[in-house]
């Protein structure tokens, strides 16, 4: 039997969402329904809200959730009802030319429920964000969307896992490659790049520089392992970085803005040799432009980072021990919990700049 419940919507370009209620399918093959108990929110939900994604309005927002798996449809094994998961928005197709050689974490052909949730009191189709749709009491996704991981973990900070803070930890030990002892600098100190910060720290990074404009940012981030830390509205961060790391510059620089000059901080505050990791995410309006024999004598490797190049069944449930071995702060990126009517208060905090993460509890 197909159910109600409530969800947050977001009904069109740059309109305030709203609760509403929804009806969620019983899950069809190789589909799942989930309960959510927490669900974080992310400016990824203000990008569609403002129509910055696309113009599939109405959206359900919400994708950064953990919760418990209520049923599943036909043909599904990975998870079972009662399983405690964190949802993801890159469950593997299995089939494609990356995950026939062996590399799942680019899968190029990533699946979601194939049935659509819908409004209640019009029947229109709803477009959950990332293909999620988790500030609601439940949702519908593919099962392959469910990662089980252990239930002691708090749901608000399990959920954090599920984007970004993924895309910051995954960004420094997977696409970074963080080794025991290296210079690591991050460039903007937003959830993404303090998430980085705790990957190095947790990959045993021996020097962890930090980079922003604003001093707030900075004091979180050292909380969160960073060892030295640069205003770069006060200092040029280049020569800041160069001048901590003996006047050459980190082994390894994630750049979590996504803008054209931090990504040229990013390219000449490195050693040589050395890696720059792209975690933060450009429009489509912004140019790159460096000497190409700068490109080619700096050597080492220039590498995008997609959601931390994680594979959720591998990585969710390591994190998630490691964190219950206090050995990585997840907590900290909590900043406060909401309810769900209060995603449009938290869409203004975020801009205020002193909130790494609300999250919605249910
Ligand atoms: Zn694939
Ligand atoms: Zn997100």
């Amino acid at each position: 039997m197909a159910q109600e419940v409530r969800g947050v919507v977001a009904p069109g370009k740059d309109q305030p969402v709203r609760v509403e209620t929804i009806v969620i399918p019983d899950p069809g093959p190789g589909e799942a329904v989930v309960r959510i108990q927490a669900c974080g929110v992310c400016h990824t939900d203000l990008h569609y809200k403002q129509g910055g994604i696309n113009d599939d309005f109405p959206f359900l927002l919400g994708h950064e959730a953990a919760g418990v798996v209520e049923s599943v449809g036909e043909g599904v094994t990975e998870v079972a009802p009662g399983d405690f998961v964190v949802l993801n928005w890159r469950a593997v197709c299995g089939n494609c030319r990356a995950c026939l050689r062996g590399r799942p974490w680019y899968c190029f052909n990533t699946h979601n429920a194939k049935q659509k949730m819908t409004l209640a009191s019009t029947g229109q189709e709803l477009t959950p964000a990332l293909g999620i749709g988790a500030f609601a009491e439940k949702t519908l996704v593919a099962a392959g969307q469910c990662t089980k991981v252990d239930p002691a973990v708090s749901p608000a900070v399990a959920g954090l896992l599920g984007c970004g803070v993924m895309a910051g930890i995954g960004a420094a030990i997977n696409t970074g490659n963080v080794g025991r002892g290296d210079s690591v600098a991050v460039i903007g100190c937003g959830g993404v790049g303090d998430a980085a910060v705790a990957g190095a720290r947790l990959a045993g990074a021996g020097k962890i520089i930090a980079v922003d404009i604003d001093d707030r940012k900075l004091a979180k981030a050292r909380e969160l392992g960073a060892t030295d830390t640069v205003n770069s509205r006060e200092t040029d961060a280049v020569e800041a970085i160069r001048s901590l790391t003996g006047g050459f510059g980190a082994d390894v620089v994630i750049e979590a803005v996504g803008r054209p000059e931090t990504y040229q901080q990013a390219f000449y505050a490195r050693d040589l040799a050395g890696t720059v990791v792209l975690v933060g995410v450009p429009t489509p309006e912004m140019k790159l432009e460096l000497p190409l024999l700068d490109v080619f004598g700096r050597g080492g490797a220039l590498k995008s980072s997609w959601y931390g190049d994680c594979l959720p069944s591998r990585d969710f449930p390591m994190l998630i021990d490691l964190h219950l071995q206090g050995r990585l702060p997840l907590d900290a990126f909590v900043t406060e919990t909401i309810q769900i009517d209060e995603v449009e208060k938290a869409f203004e905090r975020m801009h205020e700049g002193d909130v790494l993460r609300s999250v919605v509890v249910l």
